[in-house]
């Protein structure tokens, strides 16, 4: 049996909750979460990125074909679960319109960007990198998550990264943008250079295709990002954050240290 690797793991997402609130992130590492929480915001996202997997490994036919089977697949896991709130009984239609003009969007934007370059949908990464600890000793910890799509340019052999985002809000990009920043570092220590552009697909969006190029301080600003969840985790610190927003629809409200003091010891 292999061993386990302890070292620690940090993907996007963690440090996005570590940002918003150490205390959410050291509970949700922990596996307290909730059991149930809502998808149903998620649905779309879900349903389109599992459709273009599916397209990329075989690009022949419409990708609009594939929405019903993948649709469905998804809602039953899900309801299983009981973890999808409708929102009205019209609202399980409206995310299937949603994912159907997503698809029919999205396969021309495919085709001329991604079909006429080597490529691998949903790439997993798991790529060790070293930090200082604060007693000077430095650790490996390790960098997890998935690109969801991940192209290789064979006429310089260098990466793009895609990330797809099914929403039709033209400034969502602007709180993701860390994200592409995290895969940058990702891809410099993967393959020893930075991708030659990273960018969001959104084709629900006026602009469908959002192309950015990094700097050498953005790496810095996010590897500094990555230090400082590290530090904190290092030495102990969970605290919960200071103000209430969102603590009432939080995961983890349950076994959170502000609303679970005792009155009396
Ligand atoms: S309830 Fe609020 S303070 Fe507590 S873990 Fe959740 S977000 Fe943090």
């Amino acid at each position: 049996m292999a061993e386990k690797d302890n070292r620690f793991k940090l993907s996007w997402s963690s440090l996005q909750r570590f940002e918003l609130c150490k205390q959410k992130n050291y509970l949700v590492s922990q596996g307290l979460s909730a059991p149930g929480k809502d998808v149903r915001n998620f649905l779309a996202g879900t349903v389109v990125d599992s459709v273009q997997k599916s397209w990329l490994e075989n690009p022949y036919g419409k990708m609009l074909d594939l929405v019903d089977s993948h649709f469905e697949k998804v809602v039953t896991n899900y309801q299983e679960k009981n973890t999808i709130k409708w929102r009205n009984k019209n609202d399980k239609k409206k995310i299937y319109d949603i994912c159907c003009t997503a698809t029919v969007e999205l396969q021309p934007i495919l085709e001329a960007r991604i079909l006429p370059y080597e490529y691998e949908p949903a790439k997993r990464f798991y790529e060790t990198v070293k930090i200082k600890k604060p007693d000077g000793n430095v650790e490996e910890i390790i960098l997890r998550g998935e690109f969801d799509l991940l192209v290789k340019d064979p006429s310089d052999n260098r990466f793009i990264v895609w990330d797809l985002k099914t929403t039709a809000d033209n400034d969502y990009w602007k709180k993701s943008l860390g994200q592409l920043v995290f895969y940058d570092l990702v891809i410099i220590s993967m393959f020893g250079q930075p991708p030659k552009k990273s960018g969001f697909i959104q084709p629900l969006c006026d602009e469908q295709v959002k192309e950015f190029y990094f700097t050498n301080e953005d790496r810095v600003q996010m590897w500094g990002r990555i230090n400082a969840m590290m530090q904190a985790e290092w030495q102990g610190d969970h605290e919960p954050k200071k103000d209430n927003t969102g603590c009432s629809f939080c995961e983890v409200v349950h076994c959170c240290s502000k609303f679970n003091r005792k009155l009396f010891k």
